[in-house]
């Protein structure tokens, strides 16, 4: 066999790789509006609130992503967006989530494959409560395993707060910087906003949200007495 058609035997032509890609967007924004269901009947994207993403490629950076200002509990995988690193639309109709940049500075510091962004009730106001502390710390709890390389309930997570601001480019450097300051990080909160995080893949994304939401619950309850 010469040379040539060796190589075009063991790549994939354009059109296989753009068809793959297709099929991979679809069965992402299909399982990311799963979860935008899910996410506002537990309360915690109500109001248009919370933005989803996941990489649909890593070379180039391609990426599914909630359009801004639509309601998460009734989007349909045909409104997500694909983008590309520098945010512009390559895929969909409108414009995509305002945080885009926060899921861009994730997805290249971390390497993660999905992020995921609530506005619940207890991620806002213990972002507010501990303010002063610069973080929460969740400590003890069996839920923790359910946090990647968690193997034991005698861990202590800590949950960065990040002042909030609308001048997202700002907001990612600080992220960046965050996230190349500890690597070990999980999620981070945005002061009186909403909860960050992210995993290798959508799967582990959306378990973190749940042992988080699930974890922050506790201890805004603990504290209040509600
Ligand atoms: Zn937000």
């Amino acid at each position: 066999m010469s040379a040539a058609k060796k190589r075009s035997a063991s790549k994939p032509s354009r059109r296989s790789r753009r068809k793959e890609s297709g099929a991979r967007f679809q069965n992402l924004t299909a399982a990311l509006a799963e979860i935008g269901r899910s996410f506002y009947q537990r309360g915690w994207v109500f109001g248009t609130s919370g933005n989803f993403s996941a990489v649909v490629s890593e070379r180039p950076l391609r990426l599914a992503i909630t359009p801004t200002g639509l309601d998460k509990g009734a989007l349909g995988a045909e409104q997500f967006l694909e983008i590309d690193e520098a945010a512009r639309v390559l895929r969909g109709d409108g414009l995509p989530s305002a945080e885009t940049g926060l899921h861009l500075a994730i997805v290249r510091t971390c390497g993660a494959g999905a992020v995921l962004h609530t506005h619940s009730l207890w991620s806002t106001l213990l972002s507010d409560f501990f303010a002063a502390d610069g973080a929460v710390a969740l400590e003890g709890f069996e839920m923790l395993k359910g946090l990647r390389d968690v193997h034991t309930h005698e861990h202590r997570e800590i949950l960065p707060i990040l002042e909030n601001c609308q001048d997202i480019a700002q907001l990612a450097e600080k992220v960046q910087a965050l996230l190349k300051r500890d690597p070990a990080v999980h999620a981070f909160l945005l002061r009186r906003h909403g909860l960050y995080t992210w995993g290798q893949d959508l799967a582990e994304a959306k378990r973190h949200v749940e042992v988080l939401e699930f974890l922050l619950e506790i201890l805004g309850r603990s504290r209040t007495g509600v």
